[in-house]
């Protein structure tokens, strides 16, 4: 059956059916690159199963951090090529997504990754004692480094829906409530076919999958391939400010976004989208199956609290209440790889170069979002990331078949097992 129009949605390109290129999924991922599509010049449709914007996924909510400060050396190139992204498309849309901020990391010396990450971040050791008197308590042997200009907050919903109207500016048609059940190679025909659940096709001379926790299951699907992506459900927990504190933890006052390198490792945004409020997480998270999630239990819930309340009387008692657990609390997903890096790629296989895969984001992708989208687009566009490259990324930590441990290049099926059981009552770190 051949679809009504691309354009239900957008009222544009009426009865198209043929695009350069199809971006499945209109996460931060899959926005970002119809935007940088649509910015080339390309004819571009976005198709996003559930309502634009949606909270079901890993790209909703108020707030992403971003952060130079990576124990992978090879991440930090990709923020300040995102820094850059961030900037033009927020000057190309007139307003603010990223909210400026230092970044603190505190640790123990003897922790290789922490290390490792304030100097891939440039952070020097600082004083935070004299810098945020009498907020933070850190234990003896832990060190604490700061970059002034390494952090920020990103909004992230609203980041999401900047970049799907830039690129309907740019002429994409954006589709939503459309769920992709397959992607098929016709015999002869250039491009792949992309069949929705209400029997349409599209026509794409490629396609861009960017389905985040569903990335495995799509991709098993259509081309047979078992990629070793574990969803995890995850908490957002918003805690409440001690009254005279509240002006103290915000980005105004200079309050940082931050990291904790212990057990458990604790990561949190200055006091910004809810006053008087503050999200501080921790990186816990338990396997989950995104069309039959159970949301966790109460008993889930209170354990995760539990977790991050203990630290927060230790690190920062005097300014954060914990009786009573968070105040707020927001459910997401995360897609986890067994080594926590991205997947970017080509699929291979039967659709060679065609179709371009972006999955695995593993709890620390919103960040990257526009130099991702920018990569996938060039890779779909051009055959090849040439900015990315001339930015210094490398993108072969990022290959499909680093799971088989074959050379880089020439993408491979995978045959690799799910590394993670499936199991309701594990608990899995999320960041790398
Ligand atoms: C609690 C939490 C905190 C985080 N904190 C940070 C942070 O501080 N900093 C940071 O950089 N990152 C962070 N992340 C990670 C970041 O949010 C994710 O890496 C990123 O949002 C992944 O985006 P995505 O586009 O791949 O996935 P999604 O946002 O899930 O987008 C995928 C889209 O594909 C759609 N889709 C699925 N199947 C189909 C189909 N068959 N047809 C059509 N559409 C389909 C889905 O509905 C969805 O909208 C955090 C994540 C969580 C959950």
């Amino acid at each position: 059956m051949a679809a009504d129009a691309a354009s239900d949605a957008a009222g544009v390109d009426a009865g198209r059916l043929s695009f350069d290129v199809i971006v499945l999924g209109a996460g931060i991922m899959g926005s970002c690159a119809a935007h940088a599509a649509a910015s080339r010049g390309a004819s571009v449709l976005l198709l996003e199963r559930f309502d634009l914007l949606h909270h079901l996924g890993s790209s909703h909510g108020e707030s992403r951090t971003i952060r130079d400060a990576y124990a992978k050396a090879y991440y930090p190139p990709m923020v300040r090529l995102a820094r850059r992204l961030w900037s033009d498309a927020q000057a190309d849309a007139g307003y603010r997504v990223l909210t400026p901020t230092p970044q603190l990391c505190i640790g123990p010396r003897s922790n290789a990754s922490f290390l490792a990450a304030i100097r891939n971040g440039g952070e020097a050791e600082a004083d935070i004692e004299k810098r945020w008197g009498g907020v933070f308590r850190v234990p003896d042997g832990w060190v604490t480094a700061v970059s002034e200009l390494g952090g920020g907050v990103l909004s992230a919903t609203k980041a999401v829906a900047m970049f799907q109207t830039l690129a309907i500016k740019k002429g994409a048609v954006v589709r939503d409530n459309t769920e992709v059940v397959g992607i098929v190679k016709k015999e002869g025909e250039d491009g792949v076919r992309v069949v929705t659940s209400k029997g349409e096709e599209f026509h794409g001379a490629k396609c861009v999958v960017t389905v985040g926790a569903w990335a495995s299951k799509l991709v098993k699907s259509v081309a047979g391939v078992e990629l070793p992506i574990q969803p995890v459900h995850k908490l957002t927990q918003y805690w409440k400010i001690k009254p005279g504190h509240e002006h103290e933890l915000t980005p105004e006052a200079g309050f940082p976004t931050f990291s904790s390198y212990g057990k458990p490792f604790v990561y949190s945004t200055p006091s910004l989208e809810f006053p008087g409020l503050i999200k501080i997480n921790d990186d816990g998270g338990s396997p989950c199956d995104p069309d039959s999630r159970d949301w966790g239990s109460e008993a889930s819930f209170a354990a995760a609290a539990e977790r991050v309340a203990r630290w927060i009387r230790e690190f920062m008692p005097g300014h954060v209440e914990t009786a009573g657990g968070p105040v707020f609390r927001q459910a997401c997903m995360c897609a986890m790889t067994p080594d926590k890096d991205f997947i970017v790629d080509f699929l291979g296989g039967e659709f060679g170069e065609d179709v371009v895969l972006g999955a695995g984001f593993s709890c620390h992708g919103f960040k990257m979002g526009p130099a991702v989208g920018m990569i996938l687009a060039e890779m779909a566009i051009d055959g090849e990331a040439r900015t990315a490259v001339e930015a210094g990324v490398e993108l072969q930590h990022f290959r499909i078949n680093r799971f088989e441990g074959n050379p880089a290049g020439t993408p491979t099926r995978i045959r690799s097992r799910l590394p993670i059981p499936l199991s309701e009552t594990s608990m899995i770190s999320v960041v790398p």
